[in-house]
């Protein structure tokens, strides 16, 4: 295959680059994957985050009530 390839103006965030449109924003299939890699280890690299978030909200405040005479 000669087709030319095409590339965006963009940097590749993995290795800067030239972006290729094929695989943007990346400039390849490898690049693209460790990508991906990146954001799923991130992700699960945040297993504190689960706890803080359902207290905060499972919390009501049973002072408030009693302080509104009905
Ligand atoms: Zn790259």
């Amino acid at each position: 295959m000669t087709a030319p390839v095409v590339r965006l103006p963009g940097k590749c965030p993995i290795c800067s680059r030239p972006a290729v449109v094929r695989y943007r924003p990346f400039c390849s299939r490898r690049c693209s994957d460790v990508d991906l890699h990146r954001w799923l280890s991130g992700r699960y690299a945040i297993p504190a985050a689960e706890e803080d978030d359902p207290d905060d909200e499972d919390a009501p405040a049973p002072a408030e009530a009693e302080k509104k005479p009905k």
